[in-house]
């Protein structure tokens, strides 16, 4: 994973530097991660701006990719650098769940692309609804 960062941005252009490789490592867990929780995590490293300008860049070079929440957002590492996937969103807690898709939904995919002459790069899937735990809390 590592040398495919330094590949793509060296591709691009940039070089590794110490605020890239933080944040980098900071999505490794592979968890989706809101503005909020990467600031105070790299709060030591580099200032909220530099957090803003350096995601800025990964979403434009395809390293991180935004998973929309409402009208918030969280990033995670693209499917380029984490294997893909796809998520549950508890519109309540916002609490982001990850899943594997089935054996054979990939081909449904590629089979409805097929059908509309569509010659396919990608997909992404999210399902929103309440979490377990939501489902027996009372609405605020
Ligand atoms: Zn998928
Ligand atoms: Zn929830």
């Amino acid at each position: 994973m590592q040398d495919k960062l330094i590949t793509t941005l060296k591709n691009n252009g940039y070089s590794l530097t110490k605020t890239r490789q933080a944040l980098f490592s900071a999505l490794l867990s592979g968890k989706p991660r809101t503005m909020r929780e990467l600031t105070l995590d790299l709060a030591s490293v580099m200032d909220r701006a530099s957090i803003y300008r350096t995601v800025a860049l990964f979403e434009e070079l395809g390293i991180v990719v935004r998973v929309q929440q409402g009208w918030k957002y969280k990033v995670e590492l693209s499917d380029k650098f984490s294997p893909h996937h796809h998520h549950l969103n508890c519109t309540q807690c916002g609490k982001i769940l990850s899943f594997n898709e089935p054996a054979g939904f990939e081909k449904i995919i590629n089979n409805l692309a097929e059908a509309h002459l569509f010659h396919l790069s990608g997909h992404t899937l999210e399902l929103q609804g309440l979490c377990h735990n939501c489902q027996t809390k009372p609405t605020a």
